[in-house]
């Protein structure tokens, strides 16, 4: 473990408390819209990045370390659980803080518990009993007095095929249907309850596919991704989630909520 990055970013977080700045905890930033104008406080770039077997389906990792590797590593080992993993490009702590999921596994269903540190620096363990996940929604979202996820340890099971099971996940699904290489936050919306379409088969209904403002575009491929195809601002951005929210509350009667997290100014 680099104890002396966890050290670095507890030490920034007192540091913000001292000076009373604003703070984010970075992954890879793979979920976020950032304002144009930047962010007027502390960006904590999370760099604890070490994995540690500690029984043969068992792994802690730090909440820096990449969750594709993870996903990979897992499904190279014979094991089952995180084969998702391998295309999503964030970090370990993103995915255990946005519950991280596609194709039908999702990142809490393998956790085993998850390490904190609190803002006065004491650090908590959870055991996965003790914590309540939904769909892209994690307890860390609104505990009190959280800064950040330091470490995940996940229990994997054995599965022969899992490494089949992986690729074909990557080459089927992910590779076909997404606009991978393009500059996008993956999906812009969550999927709606109030129907059983998905986010982006709403969207492509609406006759959306395509839509731009400025360098931002409803992605043809998938219109659950928007992507920067020019020089987007993040106001081209908000403007084109703002446009599709309504044309598809108008249209097909359905609310859409963001998945992807705007980062404010201030
Ligand atoms: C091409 C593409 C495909 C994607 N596919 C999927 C998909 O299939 N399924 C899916 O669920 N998501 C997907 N995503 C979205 C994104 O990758 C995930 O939400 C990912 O888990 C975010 O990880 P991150 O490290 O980039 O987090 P960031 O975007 O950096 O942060 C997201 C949030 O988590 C918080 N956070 C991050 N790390 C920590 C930490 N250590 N402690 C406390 N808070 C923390 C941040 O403060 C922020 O609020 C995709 C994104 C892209 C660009």
């Amino acid at each position: 473990m680099h104890e002396s990055k966890d050290f670095v970013s507890l030490y920034h977080d007192r540091y913000c408390q001292k000076h009373n700045l604003r703070f984010f905890i970075l992954g890879r930033g793979s979920n976020c819209l950032f304002d144009d104008r930047g962010f007027d406080g502390c960006i904590i770039l999370n760099q604890i990045d070490f994995v540690e077997k500690i029984f043969p389906a068992t792994y802690r990792v730090g909440s820096g370390y990449a969750f594709n590797q993870l996903g990979l590593q897992c499904s190279k080992d014979g094991l089952t659980g995180l084969e998702f993993g391998t295309g999503i490009p964030g970090t370990v702590g993103g995915a255990v803080y946005m519950n991280a999921g596609a194709g039908g596994q999702e990142t809490a269903d393998v956790l085993k518990s998850v390490e904190i540190i609190m803002v006065d620096g004491r650090r908590k363990t959870f055991r996965r009993s003790e914590l309540i996940f939904s769909y892209r929604k994690s307890p860390f979202q609104h505990m009190q007095n959280f800064v950040a996820i330091v470490s995940a340890t996940f229990e994997l099971a054995s599965l022969s095929s899992s490494r089949e099971r992986q690729k074909l996940y990557l080459e089927s699904r992910r590779n076909k249907t997404q606009p991978i290489g393009e500059r996008s936050a993956g999906c812009v919306f969550r999927n709606p309850t109030t129907t059983s379409l998905s986010a982006g088969a709403v969207i492509e209904q609406a006759g959306l596919k395509g839509v731009m403002v400025g360098g931002a575009k409803v992605s043809e491929m998938h219109a659950n991704f928007f992507i920067n195809v020019g020089n987007s601002t993040s106001a081209d951005m908000c403007s084109l989630i703002n446009i599709v929210k309504e044309q598809v509350r108008q249209k097909l009667g359905v609310d859409l909520q963001e998945e992807i997290l705007y980062v404010p100014y201030n």
